[in-house]
């Protein structure tokens, strides 16, 4: 709670909001002081409503009412209160509607920046450089972009509604000041011990409760997840019942910490409810039997007070629950200012082609210091070149690729595209260049076309031609029938069924350079000696890179690079 009350938490919403939210919400606030006076209007039109009911005679006596009933020219004091009457009457229809339109643009700040801030936090997803993205975990992503950002754009409207129901008290206060001084001051006294207590109390709960609910929102996601990989695993040790346990705490968890800010935010209420219509009774008994003054005084003044905590008291009420809600939402703005605040890679568009040869100097990579994957590479691949690269599981094939892709960044050394060094200056147009067919498919959960457009326009000449170089013009007819999709993941296709839609994928963009990742380790020798005898016959001129850990994939390739001891050594 500390960076709660320190300016980070302010420092975090100030980051979270652009130039024209910020206008926007300046403009909420301009409304709000409007609200709050009319609000004050409102209330202080009907006290002297009030005085006139009890004691006619004020309308003649009081100069500014009587100045009104001469400029009008009213004919009779009952008219005059049934005009006042009908005005009032009006004017709160008018406050109706002025605060409805006041909710309906808290609602589009709050949903909007809602709708902004998840954009902008997938954009940053979208944009983070690979290193960052190996360590990102899928479910506080979730979390973070559908529900954090939410919660968020509540708090937005928490502050926005503390601040205008603060200003209402402070109106009405200086009325109450206004109208007796004295007692003002001893009520406030009171009422400033009692708040200032709920809100030590409330604010230690609101914490833990807070931080209980992201965790536990958070582990749920996991539990999800691992369902949705691990399904047969589950059913194979029979773990349905352990998961099933664990999500349950999870998700009681979660109702608790809601459960529990449901009833702590309507504690305040109920508290200074009690508290302060039992001060208006008391309030109203000590003016009655002690006060001097005549009855009809003490009614109007009595119903002063009554009139302003009555509307103070629900104002009281507010800012404490949105106080509350505050509390309860403010790890999620910490969390998306952090996500948004994190390092994005917008890759150079400087255009760069392959003429010649593609060479490394000196590449040199880790993760680990001094537990060099690539230590000071020299090698060379010439443009339509066919080059195999074998080597043993995890000697760092799938590394020196992603490093040619520029996904990572070589700790030592450079890679050179002609005489052009592979940099962020480069690194959009050249991957574009680039047909990749990793080693890990996820095929999502629609049909087999759009799984191989991935988001690009229908070529159909393209389409066509992909679809026939990874021989899979059967699977596409049998799916066409049935219109179907293939489950998520590709779940209700064969390991081999999805290399091929990968496979085909990479080649719809007629990329120069093809890189393939073991894309074949799940194909049959039969299928997959077609296939790559099609690319070798379609693709001569391209430069194709191929990994794979069997000889024989590359057999057809013009060089052949063994990965050992992290160097690559060509074999003769
Ligand atoms: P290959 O593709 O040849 O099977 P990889 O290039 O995938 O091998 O991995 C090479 C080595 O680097 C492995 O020992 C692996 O455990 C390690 N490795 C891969 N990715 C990371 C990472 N993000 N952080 C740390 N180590 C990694
Ligand atoms: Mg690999």
């Amino acid at each position: 709670m500390k960076d709660f009350y320190n300016n980070l938490f302010i420092k975090n919403i100030i980051s979270l909001l652009d130039k024209r939210d910020r206008i926007f919400f300046i403009c909420l606030l301009a409304l709000s002081v409007v609200i709050s006076m009319i609000e004050f209007v409102g209330i202080s039109a009907i006290i002297p409503f009030i005085s006139i009911i009890t004691d006619n005679s004020i309308v003649i006596n009081n100069r500014y009412l009587h100045y009104f009933y001469d400029f009008f020219n009213f004919q009779s004091i009952p008219d005059f209160i049934i005009i006042f009457g009908l005005l009032l009457v009006a004017y709160f229809f008018f406050r109706g509607f002025f605060n409805l339109f006041y909710y309906h643009m808290i609602a589009r700040f709050s949903y909007g920046r809602y709708n902004k801030l998840s954009n902008k936090l997938f954009r940053q997803l979208l944009y983070s450089p690979y290193k960052k993205f190996q360590h990102l975990d899928s479910s506080s992503i979730y979390r973070s972009i559908l529900n954090e950002t939410i919660n968020t754009s509540q708090l937005l409207v928490s502050l926005l509604n503390i601040l205008s129901e603060s200003m209402i008290v402070i109106l009405l206060y200086f009325l109450l000041l206004y109208v007796n001084l004295k007692a003002t001051l001893i009520i406030t006294i009171f009422f400033l011990i009692l708040i200032i207590t709920v809100f030590i109390i409330i604010t230690k709960k609101m914490e833990r409760v807070s931080i209980e609910r992201s965790n536990s929102l958070k582990t749920a996601y996991e539990i999800l997840a691992n369902f949705f990989y691990n399904f047969k695993f589950i059913k194979l040790i029979s773990s349905e019942n352990y998961l099933l346990k664990n999500f349950n705490t999870n998700i009681n968890t979660i109702t608790k910490a809601y459960t529990k800010s449901y009833t702590i935010s309507n504690l305040p209420r109920m508290f200074l409810e009690t508290i302060g219509f039992s001060v208006i009774i008391i309030f109203f008994l000590y003016v009655l039997f002690y006060n001097k003054t005549s009855l009809s005084y003490a009614i109007t003044f009595i119903s002063i007070y009554v009139l302003a905590l009555y509307r103070m008291l629900p104002s009281f009420n507010r800012i404490l629950s949105n106080y509350n809600n505050i509390l309860f939402n403010y790890k999620s703005i910490e969390i998306i200012a952090n996500e948004l605040m994190s390092t994005i890679e917008i890759g150079g568009n400087k255009p760069v082609s392959l003429n010649n040869y593609i060479r490394t100097e000196n590449l040199t990579f880790y993760y680990k210091e001094n537990s060099y994957i690539l230590k000071n590479v020299n090698i060379e691949i010439r443009k339509s070149a066919k080059i195999g690269i074998i080597g043993k599981s995890g000697s760092g094939k799938s590394t020196f690729l992603d490093l040619l892709m520029a996904f990572l960044k070589p700790v030592k050394g450079k890679i050179l595209i002609d005489n052009l060094e592979l940099n962020n200056d480069i690194i959009k147009s050249w991957r574009n260049h680039i047909g990749y067919i990793p080693q890990n498919i996820f095929l999502f959960n629609g049909t087999i076309e759009e799984n191989i457009l991935f988001g690009r326009e229908l070529d159909k000449n393209l389409l066509l031609k992909a679809v026939k170089q990874s021989h899979i013009e059967h699977l596409i007819e049998k799916n066409a029938k049935s219109n179907s999709k293939i489950g998520e993941g590709g779940l209700l296709l064969s390991g081999g069924e999805r290399q091929r839609i990968a496979i085909a994928r990479a080649l719809y963009g007629n990329p120069d350079i093809l890189i393939m990742d073991e894309a074949t380790n799940s194909l049959d020798i039969e299928v997959e000696n077609e296939i790559m005898n099609d690319i070798f016959r379609e693709c001569a001129d391209k430069t194709i890179i191929i990994v794979s850990h069997r000889l024989n994939t590359v057999e057809r390739c013009d060089k052949v690079f063994t990965l050992i001891n992290g160097d690559l050594v060509q074999k003769l």
